[in-house]
């Protein structure tokens, strides 16, 4: 007599938490110009294209802080207001803010999967993450949306802890994937996992240093870093 099959077990939930600019699609060009131009419409003097993009993830004012160094007098809420409205502006004129190669299809194929469920947790206000998944044609593909507009910047938990509320799940089954530090530290003080892409604003070694469990240098290889993220999570038994 035949034993009876193997049960299989069903895979574990998992809640994969996406940055956007800089992890989804590829905004430099835009940001860098908003930047030149809030820049000289404030006379301040244009920091490097490295130190602007090495602010992409924080909410607006506070990429603003971070770029006046504490100067006194630095006009935080009018250099915001300027790049808000050239980003706008921009936006009319350029086309979209191009996804990552390979974006779609693996984002795709994860949704797929009845175990997983999909967000989004970003500095981008509300509208914009909107019109970018409207005009990738990717509306409905994310459970939940954390922006700007309803959480403290990144690296505050919020936006993660936010999202767990908001479809059910726990922190040892969420994974952050994200390109900078602040996705990382917000991924760990949410008690989440955080993967690191290389394609975006930050240096590897920086996402390593800030606590990333995996890092990863294409799309392609997002699924099998979760796969492992996941299988060293249950190995330890530590969430
Ligand atoms: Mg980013």
């Amino acid at each position: 007599m035949d034993a009876a099959p193997p049960s299989v077990p069903a895979p574990s939930p998992l809640l994969v938490l996406f940055d956007c600019d800089g992890t989804l699609v590829d905004s430099q060009h835009m940001i860098v110009a908003a930047m030149t131009s809030a820049h000289a419409l404030n006379g301040i003097a244009l920091p490097s294209r490295e130190r602007l993009l090495s602010v992409v993830g924080l909410s607006l004012n506070e990429a603003f802080l971070s770029l006046s160094g504490g100067a006194t007098g630095y006009p935080v809420a009018a250099m915001a207001e300027a790049y808000r409205d050239a980003y706008l502006a921009l936006r009319e004129r350029a086309p979209m803010e191009p996804l990552f190669p390979d974006a779609r299809e693996v984002i795709a194929a994860l949704r797929a999967r009845p175990e997983v469920t999909l967000g989004i947790v970003t500095g981008k206000a509300r509208r914009g993450v909107d019109r970018l998944l409207a005009a990738h044609d990717m509306e409905g593909w994310f459970a939940t949306i954390q922006t700007a507009d309803d959480a403290p910047s990144k690296p505050h938990p919020a936006m993660v802890q936010q999202a767990l509320r908001a479809v059910g799940a726990l922190p040892e089954e969420t994974v952050v994937v994200g390109d900078t530090t602040y996705d990382v530290l917000m991924a760990l003080q949410a008690g989440a996992s955080a993967l690191g892409v290389t394609w975006g604003y930050h240096k590897a070694e920086d996402l390593r240093l800030a606590g990333a469990h995996r890092l990863v240098d294409a799309f392609s290889a997002v699924p099998g870093a979760l796969a492992a993220i996941t299988a060293a999570r249950a190995a330890s038994g530590t969430p």
